[in-house]
């Protein structure tokens, strides 16, 4: 057996309750085999691989807090550090009931390839818990962020270990996770990002994933001959990353008609209005319901369904495994060009090799939704420098990082053969340099 297979079946006995792990790892070991089947035996006896799909550091800790009726509440805490050969462990901290220690493997893992794409310094991990904030008070979620905080500061710190956002987590939990780190440290430092603007949080930071989603789009696009305007766009999610790609999409021309989120979907053939949904998710964290209250001709449907939807572009951006097979049968049917991940891991296996052998340009998340964590490494060059950057020179940045990622990968795929295939691109790329920091730093 090649020395990638048994390390592919190796994770699948050893952690056997953790397949969204397998899914990714087997995802990355199999593009990634052409550079390690070059010089197999030095990979083997080197354990290379082993110590790829090891995380150097897994914490687990309890998490008890009091709710507004005084009952106390316990949750599990988690954070991955996986690997640190090209810089302090970065990823983001996720808050939602599904979240255990197979979900945040399969993330830390995909966030080491992401990390290295961006060119910046940054290794992989990713954290969370299974505390699901959604119809808690003000009151419950600070004191949850108090009591994960209050476990987690003694494993984290601006040259270690920076956290940031992820599905649950936005500016109000960062904020109230840095004002606890603040009181049990004394210090004042960069250890988490997406912080907000008044306490050393980058411009653009919120805008960054989606934004970034889109400029990697456009430049593939652009270099396919092609272009944003005209195009009519299917976006999935209605959290940080599709609002924000739905904006800068529209601004460039495009029509996205769809949006959805964990109960429903919304269908708007005049393009979805942000301002609208900005308000209902970010000011009355609403259901999207109330988007179909205030826009008559739109539909709102139960369940899901994005996908059904004619579209040149795809973009799913709520979260893992929510593109299936059958999604990608009816984007293919209906003509769709590319699908870009906004989410991390959005497309199953299956779906994702339907579109790719029905020539669909496919995107993988690790490069086009990477613009989140670049902001953050360049929200902590602003904290080491103390400095504020202007919103344009963080965004010229990070179109920049963009750009540079849809070119390194495109360029990788063709020197291995597989021109157009950006998933291996993009693995390939990521996992270049994290071989050579690894290999450089000898045995640890
Ligand atoms: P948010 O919590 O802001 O939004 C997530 C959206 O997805 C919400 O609309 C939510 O619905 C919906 N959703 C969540 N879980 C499910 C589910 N199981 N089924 C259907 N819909 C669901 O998260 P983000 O926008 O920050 O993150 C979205 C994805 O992007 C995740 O995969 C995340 O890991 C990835 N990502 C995020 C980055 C960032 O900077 N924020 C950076 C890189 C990747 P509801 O409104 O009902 O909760």
């Amino acid at each position: 057996m090649s020395y990638v297979d048994e390390v592919i079946e190796q994770v699948i006995v050893k952690y056997p309750d953790q397949p969204e792990f397998h899914q990714a790892v087997r995802e990355v070991l199999n593009t990634i085999r052409v550079v390690i089947e070059a010089d197999e035996e030095k990979f083997r006896k080197d354990a290379l691989l082993e110590r790829l799909v090891t995380p150097e550091r897994e914490i687990k800790f309890r998490v008890s807090w009091v709710d507004d009726k005084g009952q106390v509440q316990v949750n599990n805490g988690y954070r991955v550090q996986f690997n640190s050969a090209i810089g302090p462990y970065k990823g983001g901290l996720r808050l939602h009931p599904s979240v255990n220690i197979g979900i945040l493997k399969f993330l830390g893992f995909e966030q080491i390839f992401k990390n290295s794409l961006t060119g910046l310094p940054i290794g992989g991990g990713k954290g969370g818990s299974d505390f699901d904030p959604k119809g808690k008070s003000d009151r419950e979620v600070m004191a949850f962020c108090q009591a994960f905080m209050t476990e987690l500061y003694k494993y984290i710190g601006q040259d270690t270990d920076v956290p940031a956002g992820d599905i649950g987590t936005g500016a109000r939990e960062i904020g109230y996770m840095f004002g606890q780190y603040k009181r049990l440290t004394t210090s004042y430092e960069g250890v988490l990002t997406g912080k907000g603007l008044s306490f050393g949080g980058s411009l653009a930071r919120t805008e960054a994933t989606g934004y970034g989603l889109i400029y990697i789009t456009d430049e593939m696009l652009r270099c396919h001959g092609q272009s944003m305007a005209g195009k009519t766009i299917v976006v999935s999610g209605a959290g940080n990353v599709a609002t924000y790609a739905i904006q800068k999409a529209q601004s460039l021309g495009a029509k996205v008609v769809t949006c959805s989120d964990s109960t429903g979907w919304i269908y708007d053939p005049d393009g979805i209005d942000v301002e609208l949904l900005k308000d209902i998710k970010e000011v009355r964290r609403a259901r999207l319901t109330e988007y179909k209250n205030a826009r008559p001709n739109a539909e709102y449907h139960e369940g899901r369904g994005v996908w059904q939807i004619k579209c040149d572009i795809a973009l799913p951006c709520a979260t893992q495994n929510e593109l299936h097979l059958d999604d990608a049968k009816q984007l293919v049917a209906n003509g769709c060009y590319a699908v870009c991940e906004g989410a991390n891991m959005p497309t199953t296996e299956d779906a994702t090799q339907y579109l790719q052998d029905n020539g669909v340009i496919f995107i993988p998340g690790k490069a086009a939704n990477a613009g989140g964590v670049a902001t953050s490494a360049l929200e902590m060059s602003q904290n080491s420098e103390r400095l504020s950057w202007t919103f344009e020179e963080v965004d010229a940045k990070l179109k920049a990082i963009m750009e540079n990622i849809y070119h390194n990968i495109d360029d990788t795929a063709k020197k291995y053969g597989m021109e157009g295939n950006y998933i291996a691109g993009a693995n390939i790329a990521g996992f270049e340099k994290v071989l050579n920091a690894m290999t450089a730093q000898g045995i640890v």
